[in-house]
């Protein structure tokens, strides 16, 4: 899947070509405050969380009054931008064309590790009676499998959770040492909940390599954040 390099954010060309949806995985160049300058874009309420590492997901009717925790957003109401924040971590946007429900979750190690995703495309059929067939799904920017090295504690985790275990790959000479490849699992989860593999598009840039994108291991800056968005237009 090619990306669009020459604006702030990225976009994925199926998703693009809805007429209904706007989205992008920001890079650093993309700032909250540029969600007002673009024409049409003005009114859009803009919702974020506090994103904790967890499996909740929130159902957004309006824009909420007060800050919500947990790593998921979903609505099918326009005019609200559903907003990811990510430094490493993967950003996953999910659409149901049809519905026109829209979807935004913050995927982490732990929160994969809890498997959001899957908990995501449940609640987007128990609330919406979305498909999971009918879904698309675009995998964003995350740090990627040969800069992410884990130890022994998360692959521990993940076979106590009975997740796959051969998206860790042993480091040769490092002994308790992996390359963890975080968007394969991911994947993975989306197609183990009942997407097609083909509606799972991808970005496959690593923010540690890519110094457009900010990176939480390379920059160790615990506060700089690329933000990603989904909305319908009203
Ligand atoms: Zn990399």
């Amino acid at each position: 899947m090619i990306a669009s390099t020459a604006r702030p954010y990225l976009t994925v060309p199926r998703l693009a070509r809805i007429p209904w949806l706007i989205h992008g995985f920001g890079t650093r160049h993309w700032k909250l405050s540029d969600f007002r300058k673009r024409a049409g874009w003005e009114n859009f309420k803009i919702v974020w969380l506090k994103q904790v590492h967890t499996d909740r997901v929130h159902f957004i009717e309006a824009a909420p009054n007060r800050r919500l925790q947990g790593d998921a957003l979903a609505t099918d109401e326009p005019g609200i931008f559903l907003i990811m924040k990510t430094a490493d971590c993967l950003p996953v946007f999910l659409v149901d064309r049809s519905k026109r429900v829209i979807a935004a979750v913050h995927c982490g190690w732990r929160g994969t590790r809890h498997r959001i995703l899957e908990h995501v495309v449940d609640g987007l059929h128990a609330r919406y009676g979305c498909r999971p067939p009918s879904l698309l799904a675009a995998l964003g920017p995350c740090i990627g499998a040969p800069c992410y090295e884990v130890g022994n504690d998360v692959r521990g985790e993940y076979r106590a959770a009975g997740l796959a275990e051969d998206v860790f790959r042993p480091i040769a000479g490092r002994p308790g040492k992996y390359l963890f490849d975080l968007r394969e699992a991911n994947r993975r989860q989306l197609i183990g909940a009942g997407l097609d593999a083909r509606s799972v598009l991808d970005v496959p840039l690593c923010t540690h390599c890519d110094a457009r994108l900010h990176s939480y291991r390379r920059d160790r800056d615990t506060t700089a954040r690329l933000f990603n968005f989904i909305g319908r237009l009203p």
